[in-house]
């Protein structure tokens, strides 16, 4: 399964990440720990940023 890492937009493969987190009953897949622990910090900002994306 392809997805897009909110924190940096980069495209991956669901699989071979083992960072992931679930906020709002959704979960979210990271490309690297780094990126993780910056949504954890702020969250909110990656989710906004994320639904915006499709304007
Ligand atoms: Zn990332």
């Amino acid at each position: 399964m392809k997805v897009v890492c909110p924190v940096c937009n980069r495209l991956f493969e669901a699989e071979c990440t083992p960072y992931r987190q679930s906020h709002q009953e959704i979960l979210y897949y990271f490309d690297t720990e780094i990126c993780m622990l910056a949504f954890l910090k702020e969250p909110e900002r990656f989710v906004y940023k994320c639904r915006k994306e499709e304007t």
